[in-house]
């Protein structure tokens, strides 16, 4: 079958497309034949070395498809089912294994494709709206990059108990798409300092309650200046570089900050906290609350392209992969 593969870790162009043998499930795994892949940031970290992973590796976490064979000890899922995975990597490929226990049953009505594009990024920002921060009506937010895959979907999640959005975008027609997700102040950090327009829009020093930053680096020390006493500070990304090091009494003269670095993984950490999101995920695709934007499908071949696009910021929405 085919696969991408990464033996060397390095740019976009550290992805080939080669020819390996159909994986075979062990215990608790399931092999799934893949309809549609999710290319995600993290991807990038992986096929980059930010987050070290074995070699030679197939990236990504995320995909939709159907199971095709089971190994031992697998009761859940059976041959022929429809499922999507977030987890672990080898989904750039015509198949993966992965754990039964990562995996979830899709409604008949969702499309691999939809599942593809909103697995991941969705449980993403329903951790960070429910959980990491519980935003309610009248709450202030900042969400980072608010027409990519992960912040367009939060902002509909913040939008939807009633908390104040304000959202940074990189050109005047990603403010377009953060707008029609229903942000209420759409901000270009590419023309304005975000800080001091935060500032000016709310008429305060200290606005907001929560920052939900998937930037990092170009945008951290900044976004810290606009939270009020007690406010949390949640950096879950390196989309612009890792955010450096920061001295505990920085929080302290900032207002008494609360500092998370959260990652999905330990938000869906147990089967009931993974079906339950996830069934949540799907159910608001479903009745409509929820939009799933998929900005551009690449063939597996184009791999290195998708990353490329998603790397120098010329993308929106979700990105998928079709083998
Ligand atoms: P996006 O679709 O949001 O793409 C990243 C966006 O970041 C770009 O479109 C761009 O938007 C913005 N950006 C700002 N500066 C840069 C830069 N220097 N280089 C590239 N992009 C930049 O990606 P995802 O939705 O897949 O991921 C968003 C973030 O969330 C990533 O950091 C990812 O790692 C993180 N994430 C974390 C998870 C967790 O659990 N911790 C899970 C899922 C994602 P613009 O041009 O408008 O600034």
């Amino acid at each position: 079958m085919r696969a991408i593969q990464v033996t060397e870790v390095g740019g976009p162009e550290a992805m080939k497309l080669v020819e390996v043998d159909r994986p075979e499930p062990g215990d608790g795994e399931v092999v799934i034949d893949i309809a549609a892949t999710g290319v995600n940031f993290i991807d990038t970290y992986q096929r980059g070395g930010l987050y070290p992973m074995d070699l030679p590796l197939t990236p990504g976490p995320e995909c939709a498809g159907t199971i095709a064979a089971v190994g031992a000890g697998v009761s859940d899922f059976a041959v022929g089912d429809r499922v999507a995975v977030a987890a672990s990597s080898g989904s750039y490929a015509e198949a993966r294994v992965a754990p039964a226990s990562q995996c979830v049953g899709l409604p008949d009505d969702l499309s691999f494709e939809l599942a593809a594009a909103a697995l991941l990024q969705g449980m993403t920002a329903h951790y960070l709206a429910f959980d990491t921060y519980a935003l309610a009506d009248g709450d202030r937010c900042l969400i980072h990059a608010g027409a990519g895959g992960t912040g367009r979907l939060l902002i509909q999640l913040a939008k939807s108990v009633g908390a104040e959005v304000f959202t940074t975008v990189g050109t005047a027609a990603k403010g377009e798409i953060a707008a029609s997700a229903g942000a209420d102040h759409v901000i270009n950090y590419a023309e304005k300092n975000f800080a001091d327009e935060v500032r000016r829009i709310a008429g305060t020093e200290t606005p907001l309650d929560v920052v939900y930053d998937g930037v990092g680096a170009a945008v951290f020390d900044d976004s810290l200046t606009l939270i009020g006493k007690r406010g949390l500070m949640a950096t879950f990304g390196n989309a612009s570089g890792p955010v450096p090091p920061i001295a505990p009494l920085a929080l302290s003269r900032a207002g008494s900050l609360f500092l998370t670095r959260p990652t999905l993984f330990d938000y869906v950490a147990t089967r009931e906290a993974l079906v339950a999101r996830a069934t949540d995920v799907f159910d608001r695709i479903a009745n409509g609350s929820l939009e799933v934007t998929i900005g551009a499908t690449y063939p597996l071949e184009d791999a290195a392209q998708a990353h490329h696009d998603l790397e120098a910021r010329k993308t929106t929405g979700k990105l998928l992969l079709v083998p």
